[in-house]
């Protein structure tokens, strides 16, 4: 978990404070979501705490209550973007071996085209 020495240099804590830009969908006092660069579908949101969690391991010792409040976001957006009821994807990927890059924890928002099982 962050403590206070944490300057939070990955590439979202630079779009948390604004250091560069964002296609943002999403803004609340806990949490912000915006666009994947790179999407992966047609709709790729991502939804990221304020608080710098570096990998869903953090979790253990987070706050149940804003662990809660990213999932709701999530839906919210899906609904927002038109995919709740053609059905989405959440992801949340942890360290190397689940495929994670950025070192603040990210749920995906997948959606816009049928998604395929198992996941690569
Ligand atoms: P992960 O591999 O689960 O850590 O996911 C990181 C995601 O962040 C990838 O899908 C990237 O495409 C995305 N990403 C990286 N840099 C940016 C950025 N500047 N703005 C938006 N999304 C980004």
């Amino acid at each position: 978990m962050a403590g206070a020495a944490d300057q939070n240099d990955t590439i979202f804590g630079k779009i948390l404070r604004g250091e560069i830009p964002a296609a943002r969908v999403w803004e609340d006092e806990h949490c912000i979501a915006f666009r994947d660069v790179s999407p992966a579908a047609p709709t790729h949101v991502l939804v990221i705490p304020r608080e710098h969690l570096r990998t869903a391991n953090d979790f253990v010792d987070a706050d149940p209550a804003l662990l809660g409040h990213l999932l709701v976001v999530a839906a919210k957006i899906a609904r927002q973007e038109g995919i709740a009821e053609g059905g989405y994807r959440l992801v949340m990927n942890c360290n190397p071996d689940g495929g994670q890059s950025v070192y603040h924890v990210h749920l995906h928002v997948l959606g816009g085209r049928q998604m395929s099982w198992p996941p690569g």
